[in-house]
C-alpha cells in the first residue's frame, strides 16, 4: 500500500544493517533496528485506537525512541505534532485544545503536572522518557510491528507551530508532499549521501532538526550522531566521526569561542550548514579563517521548510541566504499592493512550490490572508533579491519600524551597532514615541568587561546614517532574550521598553 513519505523515508532502513543512529555513549542503533522501532510505536497507536488523521501531541526529551514516534506516526497515518520541551503545562493545553490531539506523550517528570491539562482537552496521557521507559514504551513492547497505511501525497503528515516570535504559535499544516518534495530537493542540493555521517545536535520538535536535518539523512540513506542538545564538548568529541553539521548560529559563535575547534579537528568535514536565524557575516568570515570551510546559510521556516540555500558548489555570500531551491519560486512584493518589486527593492518575501504548506490549522481567515489563490505564501520576511538572484534577509515585517513616516529596517542599523567599539551585539525596535508614534530604540549588549560609550555610538551613526534612522536612545543591556532556536524574540523587548519615551 503506498505510503509516499514512508517508503522513501522510513521504508529503506528495514533492511539495512548499519547503524543509522550513533548515540553519546558510542552505541548504535541500526536501520533495522530503528525501523522496527517505528514500526511498534505505529502497533501501539492503532492499540490506543489512534486512526489515520488523529493528532498525536508530544513533549518528550530528545532520545531514539522519540525520533521514532514520527516514523511511526507516518506507518500510523497518525497527524505528528511535536511541541517544545520547555513549553509550560499552560501553554501545553493551548496546543492539545487547539489541534484536539488524542494523545499526548510527556516525559514522567511532567506528567503530574500535565494531567489536569490533558484531562481538560480530552486527551490521553501517557510517558516516554529519555531512557526508553514509560506507560507508552510498555505498549509498545506489547505491540506488535505494524505495517505503515496507504497514504496519499496530499494526507497530513505534521501539524508543526511555528516558534511563536512575532505572536502566539500558528499550527501549519504539512502535508507527506511537503516535507518528501523538500527532503529530496535537499539530498541533491547539499549532496548528501549514503556516506555522510549528521552530526544532530538540534531540537527534533522544530522544522530544522526534524525535517531539515532528519528527513534529509533520511532520504539519503546517511547516519546521525544523535546528541540530546547542543554541548561543545561532545560536539568536539564527535565531530571526527561526522561529515557534516547543522546548526543554529548560536552553534557556530560557540564553536568559535572554543580553542579547540580548529581547522584539524574540522579539515574532513564535508559541510557545515547553518538557519532558522540570521548568521552575522562577521561569524561566516571567521569561521572560514580559522577552519577554511565557508558555512552554507540556508533560509526556511515552519510553513513552508527550505525555501532557499547558498549554493554548495559555486558561492555562499555571507550575509545572503543564498538563491531560490530548486523548485521553489521567490518573490518580493510591496506590503501594501502586493505588486511585484524590481530586484534590488526591499519588500516582502513571498514563496511558492511543493514544499509551501496546506493553510494554519482552523485558522481560514489568517490562511486566506497569507496564502494566496495561486499559491504564493507571504512569508513576512522583509529581503531583497539582488541582480544575481541572491536573496538577503534584512528583518521581519513585524519588526518594521515606522518612525515619523519614515520605514526602518532594524538590520540596517543593528549592523553599525555591532561594528561599534565596546559593542558584542545588538537589537533595533521600534516603541510607542509621543511625536514620532514610534521611536528607534537600539538595545545593545557589551563586550565582555566593556562598557560601550553610547553618546560617541549616537555621534558617530548620525555621521553615517540617515537623521530619522539614528536611534533616539541606547540601552545596555546584559543579554537578548533568545528563544531556543537562536531568534531574538523583539517583542519581548518592546514590551519591556514600551514607556521609553513616554
Ligand atoms: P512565528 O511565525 O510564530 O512568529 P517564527 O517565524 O520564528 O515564529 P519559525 O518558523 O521557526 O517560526 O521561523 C521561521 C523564521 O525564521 C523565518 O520566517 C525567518 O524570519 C527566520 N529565519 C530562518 N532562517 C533564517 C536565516 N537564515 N536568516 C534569517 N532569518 C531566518
Ligand atoms: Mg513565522
Amino acid at each position: 500500500m503506498p505510503n509516499p513519505l514512508y517508503d522513501a523515508l522510513f521504508a529503506p532502513l528495514k533492511t539495512r544493517d548499519s547503524a543509522f543512529l550513533i548515540l553519546p555513549d558510542g552505541s548504535t542503533i541500526s536501520g533495522a533496528a530503528f525501523h522496527a522501532m517505528c514500526a511498534r510505536v505505529a502497533g501501539a497507536l492503532r492499540g490506543l485506537g489512534l486512526e489515520p488523521g488523529d493528532r498525536m501531541a508530544v513533549q518528550v526529551e530528545k532520545s531514539p525512541e522519540a525520533l521514532a514516534l514520527y516514523g511511526g506516526a507516518v506507518m500510523a497515518g497518525v497527524v505528528f505534532l511535536p511541541l517544545n520541551t520547555a513549553y509550560t503545562p499552560d501553554e501545553v493545553a493551548y496546543f492539545l485544545g487547539d489541534a484536539g490531539a488524542k494523545l499526548l506523550l510527556a516525559d514522567g517528570a511532567k506528567a503530574a503536572a500535565l494531567a489536569p491539562v490533558a484531562e481538560r482537552c480530552g486527551t490521553r496521557l501517557m510517558v516516554l522518557n529519555a531512557d526508553g521507559s514509560g506507560s507508552f514504551a510498555e505498549a509498545m513492547a506489547g505491540a506488535p510491528e505494524a505495517a505503515a497505511v496507504e497514504r496519499g501525497s496530499e494526507d497530513l503528515a505534521a501539524l508543526l507551530y511555528t516558534s511563536g516570535t512575532t505572536g502566539r504559535s500558528k499550527g501549519a499544516m504539512l502535508s507527506q508532499r511537503n516535507l518528501l518534495s523538500n527532503a529530496e530537493v535537499l539530498v541533491d542540493h547539499w549532496q548528501f549521501s549514503d556516506r555522510d555521517v549528521l552530526l544532530h545536535a538540534l531540537p527534533i520538535f522544530h522544522t530544522h532538526g526534524l525535517f531539515v536535518a532528519t528527513n534529509t539523512l533520511l532520504a539519503a540513506g546517511g547516519t546521525l550522531i544523535l546528541l540530546p542538545r547542543l554541548d561543545i564538548d561532545a560536539l568536539i568529541h564527535w565531530m571526527p566521526r561526522a561529515t557534516s553539521l547543522m546548526g543554529v548560529p548560536t552553534f557556530y559563535t560557540r564553536l568559535l569561542d572554543d580553542p579547540r575547534f580548529t581547522r584539524d579537528l574540522v579539515a574532513h568535514m564535508r559541510l557545515f550548514i547553518s538557519g532558522s536565524a540570521p548568521l552575522l557575516a562577521e561569524t561566516h568570515i571567521a569561521f572560514e579563517d580559522r577552519t577554511g570551510h565557508r558555512i552554507l546559510e540556508r533560509y526556511g521556516m515552519t510553513e513552508t521548510n527550505m525555501n532557499t540555500s547558498n549554493p554548495y558548489d559555486g558561492e555562499r555570500r555571507a550575509g545572503t541566504v543564498g538563491l531560490p531551491l530548486p523548485g521553489v519560486e521567490v518573490k518580493v512584493t510591496d506590503p501594501d499592493t502586493g505588486a511585484t518589486l524590481p530586484r534590488g527593492e526591499i519588500g516582502i518575501l513571498e514563496v511558492r512550490g511543493p514544499n509551501v504548506f496546506q493553510g494554519y490549522w482552523q485558522m481560514p481567515e489568517k490562511t486566506a490572508a497569507e496564502l494566496r489563490a495561486d499559491g504564493f505564501f507571504i512569508t513576512g520576511d522583509l529581503g531583497r533579491i539582488d541582480t544575481d538572484g541572491y536573496v538577503t534577509i534584512v528583518g521581519r515585517q513585524k519588526d518594521l519600524i515606522i518612525a515619523g513616516g519614515y520605514n526602518i529596517y532594524p538590520k540596517e542599523i543593528e549592523l553599525e551597532l555591532d561594528e561599534a567599539p565596546g559593542v558584542k551585539e545588538s537589537a533595533v525596535i521600534g516603541v510607542p514615541h509621543p511625536d514620532l508614534g514610534e521611536g528607534v530604540l537600539g538595545v545593545i549588549v557589551p563586550l565582555p568587561g566593556e562598557t560601550p560609550d553610547t553618546a560617541a555610538i549616537l555621534k558617530d551613526l548620525g555621521a553615517r546614517l540617515a537623521r530619522f534612522k539614528v536611534p533616539r536612545a541606547l540601552v545596555l543591556v546584559a543579554d537578548l532574550p533568545r528563544n531556543t532556536m537562536g531568534k531574538v524574540q523583539k517583542n519581548l523587548l518592546r514590551d519591556a521598553f514600551k514607556d521609553w519615551f513616554k
